[in-house]
């Protein structure tokens, strides 16, 4: 079958009005108008929807990174929280943190929000737990100050056994009983002696008792004594800390032997120094 081309079209522009506007072309300008009105919002149409794919992607993946830091940081908190609520239960303080544990809504959180969410609970939460955190800090100070002046420990670093214990025992002078009031440790002549806290020497002396002797203050009502010593390294009115020398063990005073004679007093009275040396 054969189709007859036309050698020209004739196109009619009626106009209401008006003499119509008669425009004679050829069929192959007439294909290359309409091919090139087709081809141009294709073109355009594929090309925008490649740029939005991408742009969804790169935000796709943007968005699961801040979402993964968001966690992150909340994770972050609620680790500081859990330290602060240590601390404070160390300050001897009520916690604070306790009464609003879960702030996750039941049921998790929908994964498009996620980001946004855990940031905004972060926001939220931060100026508690700075306000928490400040206000744990006085408390703590005074906790860990009186902690520190508790006496802990031995009063001395060299090899010994304990050979009479604190309360009443046989007099070591004669008949009957006495009370003794500390603990004592047989260990080489000369051995260095510490004081179990830090504090101020308030008597570093010879008596005919205790003989070369110290006694600290560390504040709190904590005071210790260390008598019988061979000589002393410090003297009254000195600030001392666990590491300094004060004495060396000796056989001075009321001794049978060398030994370190050592007590602990809790506001003024003689308490039982086995409880002193964990
Ligand atoms: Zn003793």
């Amino acid at each position: 079958m054969h189709r007859r081309i036309p050698q020209r079209f004739t196109i009619f522009i009626a106009c209401t009005g008006k003499t119509p506007l008669t425009i004679s072309i050829h069929p192959l300008i007439l294909v290359a108008i309409l091919l090139g009105s087709i081809s141009f919002p294709v073109v355009s149409v594929a090309k925008a929807f490649q740029t939005m794919t991408n742009r969804n992607s790169q935000l796709t993946h943007e968005n699961r990174n801040l979402n993964k830091q968001a966690q992150e940081i909340l994770e972050g908190m609620e680790q500081l929280e859990s330290e602060i609520d240590a601390l404070q239960r160390r300050a001897g303080m009520p916690e604070t943190g306790s009464e609003n544990q879960s702030r996750l809504p039941q049921g998790g959180v929908p994964l498009a929000v996620e980001g946004k969410f855990f940031l905004s609970v972060a926001e939220e939460q931060l100026p508690q737990l700075m306000e928490d955190l400040e206000g744990t800090q006085p408390a703590l100070e005074a906790t860990l100050k009186r902690e520190n002046a508790r006496p802990q420990g031995l009063p001395l670093k060299a090899s010994y056994r304990e050979t009479s214990g604190f309360g009443f025992r046989r007099n070591p002078f004669g008949g009957g009983s006495e009370f003794h009031g500390g603990l004592d440790f047989v260990a080489a002549f000369r051995s260095p002696i510490y004081p179990t806290a830090p504090g101020k020497v308030i008597r570093a002396e010879m008596s005919r008792g205790y003989g070369y002797h110290v006694v600290i203050d560390h504040g709190y009502g904590y005071k210790t004594l260390y008598g019988h010593m061979s000589g002393l390294a410090v003297t009254s009115g000195m600030t001392v800390d666990r590491d300094r020398i004060i004495g060396y063990l000796g056989n001075t005073g009321r001794s049978t032997g060398p030994h370190l004679h050592y007590e602990v007093f809790r506001n003024d009275q003689p308490v039982d120094p086995k409880y002193y040396l964990d």
